[in-house]
């Protein structure tokens, strides 16, 4: 099969960009059947944006507490429950040393 630079139209931007005759066969090599919607500039616009919401994902809300063992004031990331103890991350290290195997 024979592959022919093709005209193909963002549909992010609108442009008109060539999907070339070399990735075609690459796509096809690679077991994809469809065409590349996205221009390559907003191919690289989305992953970045990926990127980024990934990011904001991983950032949690820190909450004030005062460290049941050294009184000084910490965050932490859970809503500290009355009753329970909250350490500052000093003392929560020295009373669960890290794990090791
Ligand atoms: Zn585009
Ligand atoms: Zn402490």
């Amino acid at each position: 099969m024979a592959f022919q630079d093709k005209s193909l139209q963002c549909s992010d931007c609108g442009t008109t960009f060539t999907f070339s005759a070399e990735e075609q066969e690459t796509f096809a090599s690679r077991g994809y059947t469809n065409e590349p919607k996205r221009c390559p500039s907003c191919r690289q616009t989305k992953r970045a944006d990926r990127q980024d919401g990934g990011y904001n994902r991983q950032r949690q809300d820190m909450f004030s507490a005062t460290c049941a063992q050294c009184g000084k004031d910490t965050e932490v990331p859970f809503k500290p429950t009355e009753g329970r103890p909250v350490y500052c991350r000093d003392c929560y290290n020295k009373i669960r040393p890290a794990r090791g195997r």
